[in-house]
C-alpha cells in the first residue's frame, strides 16, 4: 500500500469542498465543518450562534458552521466564497470577528480553466507550496478516490452497498477525515467486508439530488418504503471521481460549484447509466438552491419529489406523509 507522510502543522476548517491537495500538501489538516457540525451536538450549535444574534430564518448549515469553527480549535477557516453559498462572505466575517483568520476561496462562475487556475495558485502560494507538491498529493489522495469509485459501483450496479453507507462515505471524502491513510484503512476495510455480502433486492431506484440532507433519517425513512438511493448527486461530486490528472481539470469537472444546467448535465446522464425510477431533491428551508431545484424539477423527466429540511433531527409527520405519498403513487 502506498502511504503519503502528513506532516500536521494547522488544522484548517473549510465551508464546502475545495481543493483539499493544497492543504495536505503543506501539512495541514482540512476539516470541512459540515461534518463537524453533523458529528457534534447540532441542535446545540445552532442554538448557539442564534445566540450570538444569527437570525431563525437563515440556514441552519450556515449557523452550525459557524459554532463549529468555535468549537474546534482551528488555525484559520476558509470560506468558499463563489460556487456555494450566498451567505458565506458574512458568516466569515462572524468568525473573523472571533479570532479565528480567514480566506476566501472562489469557483469562477463561468467555468473557465484559466480564472481557476489563478485561484488554486492563490491558494498556493497562501499556503507556500507548489503546483508539483500540490499534484503529489493529489496522486496519492486519487488512489483512495478510485476507490470510492468503486464503492459507487458497488451501490449502484452491483447492489453490495446501501444508499446509506454510499452517502457517508462519499460526504467524508470532502476532507479525508482529516487522515487519508486512516481513511483508506477503513475504506479497504468496508470495502472487503460489503465484497463477501449478498447482493441486496433491488426495488424502486432512487436518485437523490441536493446538497447532503440535514435529516437524521432519510435514507433509512426512503428504504423503509421501499426504495433504494442509487445515486447521491452532490455526496458523489464531494468525492471527485473523475479522477482527471490536471487539478484544475479536476475541479472544473465538479459539478456543485456551477449552474444548475451544469448539475443537470451529470444528473440526466447518471440517470440513464444507472437506470433510475425516480428522483428525491433534498433542499434546504432559507436556501437560494431552492431556485435550483426549480429548474432540475422543469428539465428531469421522471417523478420526482422535493423534501424541505431545516433542522437536525428526524424528519417531521409532514414530510414523511409526503414520501408514503410519493411512494404509494410511484411503487
Ligand atoms: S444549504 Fe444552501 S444556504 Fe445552507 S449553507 Fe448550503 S448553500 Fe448555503
Amino acid at each position: 500500500m502506498n502511504t503519503w507522510s502528513w506532516p500536521v502543522t494547522k488544522r484548517i476548517g473549510f465551508t464546502t469542498s475545495l481543493p483539499v491537495e493544497v492543504l495536505y500538501a503543506a501539512g495541514h489538516t482540512p476539516i470541512d465543518l459540515n461534518n463537524i457540525f453533523l458529528s457534534m451536538d447540532s441542535s446545540e450549535l445552532i442554538h448557539k450562534a442564534e445566540l450570538f444574534g444569527f437570525p431563525r430564518t437563515l440556514c441552519s448549515w450556515i449557523k452550525g458552521n459557524f459554532s463549529a469553527a468555535l468549537s474546534t480549535q482551528l488555525d484559520e477557516v476558509i470560506g468558499i466564497v463563489q460556487g456555494d453559498c450566498s451567505n458565506t462572505n458574512s458568516l466569515l466575517e462572524m468568525i473573523k470577528e472571533e479570532g479565528i483568520p480567514v480566506y476566501r476561496f472562489s469557483f469562477p462562475s463561468l467555468r473557465d480553466y484559466h480564472q481557476l487556475d489563478l485561484e488554486i495558485q492563490a491558494l498556493e502560494s497562501h499556503y507556500e507550496v507548489s503546483r508539483k507538491q500540490t499534484l503529489e498529493v493529489k496522486a496519492r489522495l486519487d488512489q483512495i478516490r478510485a476507490k470510492l469509485v468503486y464503492l459507487d459501483e458497488l451501490t449502484w450496479l452491483q447492489r453490495k452497498v446501501s444508499g446509506k453507507e454510499n452517502h457517508l462515505w462519499l460526504v467524508n471524502s470532502s476532507d479525508f477525515q482529516g487522515n487519508p491513510d486512516q481513511f483508506e484503512r477503513e475504506l479497504d476495510e468496508f470495502l472487503y467486508q460489503a465484497r463477501q455480502r449478498d447482493e441486496l433486492p433491488t426495488r424502486i431506484r432512487i436518485g437523490y439530488l441536493g446538497v447532503p440532507p440535514i435529516f437524521r433519517d432519510i435514507y433509512d425513512s426512503i428504504s423503509d418504503l421501499g426504495g433504494d438511493v442509487l445515486f447521491n448527486e452532490v455526496q458523489r461530486q464531494f468525492s471527485m471521481p473523475f479522477l482527471k490528472q490536471d487539478i484544475v481539470d479536476q475541479y472544473l469537472v465538479y459539478t456543485y460549484p456551477y449552474t444548475a444546467f451544469d448539475r443537470l448535465k451529470d444528473i440526466q446522464q447518471q440517470i440513464v447509466k444507472r437506470d433510475l425510477h425516480a428522483i428525491i431533491s433534498y433542499t434546504q428551508s432559507f436556501c437560494h438552491l431552492q431556485i435550483d431545484n426549480l429548474l432540475l424539477r422543469k428539465h428531469i423527466n421522471l417523478p420526482f419529489l422535493t423534501l424541505e429540511g431545516d433542522q437536525p433531527e428526524k424528519m417531521d409527520s409532514r414530510t414523511i406523509l409526503r414520501l408514503e405519498s410519493f411512494f404509494e403513487v410511484h411503487s
